[in-house]
């Protein structure tokens, strides 16, 4: 059909590395399922947006009637010019981000590409009904990316493309048009468990499976409370989200440098002291971070991940006087985690001097 060889040029035109074509109708019975018991069980912890949606993630025309394919898209994310990221978890005093939140708000720029495919599509053939998401509404992106054949979803539970690994964001574009779908793709992780081996708090409890209640991104991202103290040890200096499934995952040899330069690194937050990011005040947080999916979380969750990633520091000096500038501070969340870190930094010095 001439369309989808049109869909596909302009959409790698606005910056889509790939884009493939799902049946909204297609049998979501397992994943639906397994989601169900997913959170029966919990998983979710306080993502209650996740329970509260009932069947919508998984039927499209619940959530925009009249659906009936769902075009897929993924943009490259992985920026240029990046410290190492096992330097930065290694070194102890970095403050270690998420690649994916190193520059730009991924939201914003996915559904504006979107949009411009959507007008050309209109433009070409006339009105038609859609909707554009990223991460922005109760879509089952990885398992309907699956479906679409643009990769298939690795023990980990992201998204895998044979050719550009994970680090890419997903879209999604509901339609009434009904075009020729894709083929699934093939399941190529076999009997590696590199993921499920290395994440820290043992969040991958089996294959295909993630416990967000133990997951550093949930813990540091989602989470708005205060982060349970058997789990503050083991997140390290990962101060907001966490990459270690994906950088040991083989298939991220084959993950692209992005496009975008809304993707590359802004304010060095690639190789920055987690002591240097205690010292911003509220006024500098948000200057330094419009525009940054990281301003979303809010000041005082981003001192809560820096005084627990400070409490997980080798001890010094200049880390316990900065917990201390902050051991009054006017948020009770604030306050508690610094109390802890403090504690961890004491028994450091204590040991040390043993
Ligand atoms: S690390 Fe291995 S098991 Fe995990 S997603 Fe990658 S290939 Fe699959």
């Amino acid at each position: 059909m001439a369309l989808v060889n049109d869909i596909k040029i302009w959409s790698r035109e606005l910056g889509f590395q790939a884009i493939c074509i799902a049946d909204a109708h297609a049998d979501m019975s397992a994943v639906e399922s397994g989601l169900f018991k997913w959170l029966e069980q919990g998983c979710h912890g306080d993502m209650d947006y996740m329970a509260k949606h009932g069947t919508k993630r998984t039927r499209p025309a619940e959530l925009e009637p009249g659906t009936q394919r769902i075009l897929s898209v993924c943009m490259n994310y992985a920026p240029p010019h990046v410290k190492n990221s096992w330097d930065v978890i290694r070194s102890g005093t970095g403050a270690f981000i998420s690649r994916y939140a190193l520059g730009r708000d991924y939201h914003k720029v996915v559904r504006a590409r979107l949009q411009k495919l959507a007008d050309r599509m209109t433009a070409q053939i006339g009105t038609f009904q859609y909707r554009v998401f990223s991460d922005s509404a109760p879509v089952m992106e990885v398992a309907w990316a699956q479906k679409a054949g643009l990769g298939w979803r690795g023990k980990h539970t992201l998204l895998l493309n044979r050719q550009a690994g994970s680090m890419f964001f997903l879209g999604e574009m509901y339609v009434d048009l009904p075009l020729p779908v894709d083929e699934e793709t093939g399941n190529y992780c076999g009997s590696c468990t590199r993921c499920i081996d290395i994440c820290p708090t043992q969040a991958i409890t089996a294959p295909y499976r993630l416990d967000a209640r133990r997951c550093i991104s949930y813990l540091t991202i989602e989470m708005k409370d205060s982060i349970p103290e058997s789990l503050r040890p083991l997140i390290g200096n990962r101060v907001y989200g966490c990459d270690d499934c994906q950088l040991v995952c083989p298939w991220n040899k084959y993950a692209h440098i992005t496009q975008e330069a809304d993707f590359h690194v802004r304010n060095g937050l690639d190789d920055v002291s987690l002591v240097e990011l205690f010292g911003w005040d509220q006024a500098t947080f948000e200057a330094k971070l419009a525009g940054s999916a990281i301003r979303r979380i809010g000041y005082k969750q981003w001192l809560r991940n820096i005084a627990v990633g400070l409490g997980n520091a080798p001890y010094s000096n200049d880390i316990v006087r900065a917990l201390q500038g902050r051991a009054d501070d006017a948020s009770e969340l604030v306050r508690e985690h610094v109390q802890w870190a403090l504690q961890q930094q004491h028994q450091k010095r204590t040991s040390n001097q043993e």
